[in-house]
């Protein structure tokens, strides 16, 4: 399929150039048409360097994160509140500076396991943030992509359903949902369903297995997500995410859990991963085209 991308972490979770530089070359080495850098540090690494590096190689970008603690929109603490919106305006900021149009994951709350119910007051405070970064994104040619993710990483948005009500909430037309088969697999009733329920809300989609590792190692039903993302008409990017204690980042790895080594070899990860995307797809795709052929 022509826009599929790939997760850094699978080739690093480093931001030394040299870091960036292997990731990239290796990405476009495999047929990936775009990377994603999670958490980027503008204080690590020269921005008009990497956007000029991933023209190079041809490939699109999404910026990826989470809030930190700290920068918690959805706390009702109204200096973290303001802390997490500068925060999310400089990623805008960095996403368009790098020629992207997709900030994606966890930017309504903080990315941690909370030991406490989301608030009302937090919500409130989290949509009341996003409505104006959002219209700041807007003027940047950047949507902001909201993850869905499972109980383990935020306590406010677990499902596509919780998105949508909270979308709207915002009254913003340039946020849309990122939904991921890893999260789904844990939270939604139904991953199908919930394709179908985000409809043209869906802005960006992972591909991840149940275990994180090898796609088809795992019980994510594939050939359904493919049917539900072919019926649903949705033709933007979909990027392969994958984790092994291989590639270690001292934030996100210990965030996601990443305990255990689920491969040591990326690159035949990497391309059996497309092989196993682009056949599903197609398959999908042919199905779809048997089914309205008289
Ligand atoms: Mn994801």
């Amino acid at each position: 399929m022509d826009k599929l991308g790939i997760h850094s972490f699978v080739w690093t979770g480093g931001t030394t150039q040299e870091d960036l530089e292997g990731a990239m070359e290796k990405s476009h080495r495999l047929g990936y048409r775009l990377i994603e850098f999670p958490r980027l540090d503008p204080r690590k690494f020269d921005v008009a360097w990497l956007a000029r590096r991933l023209q190079d190689y041809e490939l699109a970008v999404a910026v990826t994160m989470g809030l930190p603690l700290e920068g918690d929109i959805s706390s009702r603490d109204a200096a973290v509140v303001r802390r997490g919106e500068e925060i999310l305006s400089d990623a805008v900021a960095i996403t368009r500076d790098l020629g992207g149009r997709k900030l994606g994951g966890i930017l309504f709350s903080a990315h941690t396991k909370y030991r406490s119910l989301p608030t009302r007051q937090g919500w409130d405070n989290s949509v009341a943030v996003l409505s104006r970064v959002a219209d700041k994104a807007k003027q940047a040619g950047v949507t902001l992509n909201l993850e869905i993710v499972n109980r383990f990483e935020t306590n406010l948005l677990n499902t596509a359903a919780q998105g949508l009500a909270f979308i709207e909430d915002t009254g913003s037309d340039n946020i849309f949902l990122h939904l991921d088969t890893f999260h789904m697999n844990i939270e939604e009733a139904d991953p199908v369903q919930a394709i179908k329920l985000a409809g043209d809300k869906l802005g960006y989609f992972h591909i991840g297995e149940s275990n994180r590792g090898y796609l088809g190692s795992g019980v994510v039903n594939f050939p359904a997500i493919f049917d539900a993302l072919v019926a649903s008409g949705y033709d933007d990017w979909i990027t392969f995410e994958s984790f092994s204690s291989e590639v270690v980042d001292e934030d996100l790895s210990i965030i996601c859990a990443i305990w255990r080594n689920s491969w040591s070899d990326n690159i035949d990860l990497a391309r059996r991963a497309k092989a196993y995307i682009d056949d599903r797809h197609a398959e999908a795709r042919r199905k779809a085209e048997a089914a309205r052929t008289p």
